[in-house]
């Protein structure tokens, strides 16, 4: 019997079902369920929220979330040999976890989740940045999520909070603050997990925002804080001349001097210029 519920440690699910950790799928697997029921306070009282969870493998933050009283949690799973393990926490939970095998980059989530639905989940590291931005960047706002509470290593989680100036701000920082207020919430080393990946990791907490810090288009801005960010060491009208022929009148129009560089411009700035640049697209 575990810490938090009646299953069997976590050690003891990954020797029964073969977990194996593969490094392909980032399986660094959180061992310690009072650690993981931790992570699933931070994300706050779910017990009126769906929760999705990308990422279960044998299901410590699963089991968290379920202990910590979330009404439901949706769990995406890509390696099959998780699914029994899985299967066998569904059932101590009758009703409140439903297991999807696939990919979490194509399952369609929302078909499974009634809102308010809140995101929690530890992250496969190849895939952690590429969710986090489609999360960020749907074309409407609010987002269907209140929250995400999600683990990233921890260079990633600091790029998510940085601030104009710092060597971590860059598109992260600005597609993160610009929807949401972000902020790490807990931070561990290499030892949380099995196997202790090379880095520390850290734990961020985003909610949502009723409106955009600044209006922008949300494909336009990403577009332009990513070809900025590019060539971050070069100075503005030089990184983003490839998006206007007259990007410097963009530029002076908006208050940035063309010669300044990315890092040191703040959000209100970037959104101004892709509020800019779109206006001459839709021209
Ligand atoms: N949540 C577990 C924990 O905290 O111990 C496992 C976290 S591990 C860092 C990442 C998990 O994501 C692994 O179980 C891996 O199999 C899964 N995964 C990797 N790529 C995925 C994908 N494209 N879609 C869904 N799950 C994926």
């Amino acid at each position: 019997m575990s810490a938090i519920d009646n299953l069997p440690p976590l050690r003891a699910v990954i020797a029964e079902h073969g977990l194996s950790a593969r490094k392909a799928l980032g399986q660094n697997f959180l061992l310690d369920l009072n650690l993981t029921a931790r992570i699933a306070r931070s994300a706050g009282d779910l017990s009126q929220c769906d929760v999705l969870e990308i990422g279960p493998g044998p299901g410590g933050l699963t089991r968290g979330l379920l202990a910590e009283g979330a009404r439901k949690v949706l769990a995406i799973e890509k390696d099959r040999r998780c699914i029994p393990a899985l299967e066998q926490i569904a059932a101590a939970y009758p009703g409140r976890l439903e297991i999807v095998e696939g990919d979490a980059l194509e399952v369609d989530p929302l078909a499974h989740l009634t809102p308010p639905i809140r995101v929690a989940a530890n992250l496969p590291y190849n895939i952690g940045t590429e969710l986090l931005v489609r999360w960020l960047t749907p074309a409407d706002w609010p987002p269907f999520w209140d929250s995400l509470t999600l683990m990233f290593q921890k260079e990633v989680a600091e790029r998510i909070v940085a601030e104009p100036g710092s060597k971590a701000y860059g598109r992260l920082a600005i597609l993160a603050q610009w929807r949401a207020e972000a902020r790490i919430v807990m931070t561990l080393g290499p030892e949380a997990f099995s196997p202790p990946p090379k880095v520390s990791s850290a734990v961020v907490h985003l909610t949502a925002l009723s409106e955009p810090r600044f209006p922008a288009d949300a494909a336009t801005l990403s577009h332009v804080v990513a070809t900025a960010f590019n060539q971050r060491r070069k100075m503005l009208r030089a990184a983003l001349k490839g998006l206007s022929p007259d990007i410097e009148a963009h530029l002076n129009a908006v208050g940035i001097a063309p010669t300044e560089r990315a890092e040191r411009v703040p959000l209100e700035g970037f959104c101004a210029l892709a509020r800019s640049l779109r206006q001459e697209m839709d021209g």
